[in-house]
């Protein structure tokens, strides 16, 4: 064993259960033992999103590999409330500040839209996955947010559930002020709340009447500054989380 006690959290897809020999990916293995200087008997924790977070020791690692012996579960599985951010791309160092943040955040879903002054139409969702994972592993969050292909704006916005709701961020100034929109839907929904992001150059006109019209749709304003789409995805989410999700003791 070496010296270090704080074991690393690790996301994996493996089933999770009493005495399961659970064999990390090469990438795991050599974060594990190369990078974090792990050894045999050292405690790592692992979470798979389905069946809680487990305790094991380090078994028969070399550096390109590693397998963990679990010995308990740590903490059971918790069910999180659909909370979906509907984004567009913008350039990358701001769009992984976002999926990283977000994750953090509570989001349980990042979809990638195009829009009309979308700066670019590539997205590459498999970094954007690891950033997600390597976030929800270090904020120890029980699942990692899906990490959805890039679709049109329309489509993302074509499928819904009675008591969704969407709320479109609007930096024209035509939105409601952000507390008195969310307030009024705390506890009133039961569906998944998903909020949509512009890009850097803004919703072009018929995108926002599209989206005001929709039935499930609420105009919402962070303001009389005009954020970049990092700063408004951020500001959204930490409103939502502090006055209608998972910061309140009461809901
Ligand atoms: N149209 C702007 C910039 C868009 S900012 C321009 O080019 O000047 C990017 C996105 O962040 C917006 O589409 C919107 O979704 C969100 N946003 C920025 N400031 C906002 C505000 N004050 N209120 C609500 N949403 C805002």
């Amino acid at each position: 064993m070496s010296n270090y006690t704080t074991p690393l959290r690790l996301y994996v897809t493996s089933d999770l259960a009493v005495g399961v020999d659970v064999e990390l990916s090469t990438d795991q293995a050599r974060y594990v033992v190369q990078v974090m200087r792990r050894g045999a008997g050292d405690p790592i924790l692992l979470f798979n999103g389905r069946q809680g977070e487990w305790q094991g020791a380090l078994t028969s690692l070399s550096k390109k590999s590693a397998t963990i012996h679990l010995e308990r579960q740590t903490r059971p599985q918790e069910n999180e409330r659909e909370l979906r951010l509907l984004f567009a791309p913008i350039k990358r160092p701001a769009m992984e500040l976002i999926v990283q943040k977000a994750t953090e955040l509570g989001v349980t879903a990042l979809q990638p839209v195009i829009t009309q002054h979308t700066n670019s139409d590539r997205v590459r969702t498999d970094r954007l996955k690891t950033i997600a994972m390597e976030a929800a592993e270090q904020c120890c969050r029980m699942m990692v947010p899906d990490v959805c292909e890039l679709v049109a704006l329309s489509d993302a916005v074509s499928d819904w559930s009675e008591g969704d709701v969407l709320f479109v961020m609007d930096e024209t100034g035509g939105g409601d002020p952000v507390a008195d929109v969310m307030a009024e839907t705390a506890g009133r929904n039961a569906g998944g709340i998903s909020f949509v992001i512009g890009p850097e150059g803004g919703f072009a006109e018929t995108e926002l009447d599209l989206l005001r019209s929709l039935p499930f749709s609420k105009s919402v304003s962070l303001g009389p500054r005009i954020l970049r789409a990092d700063t408004a995805a951020l500001a959204t989410l930490t409103c939502w989380q502090a006055l209608c999700g998972d910061w309140r003791r009461d809901l």
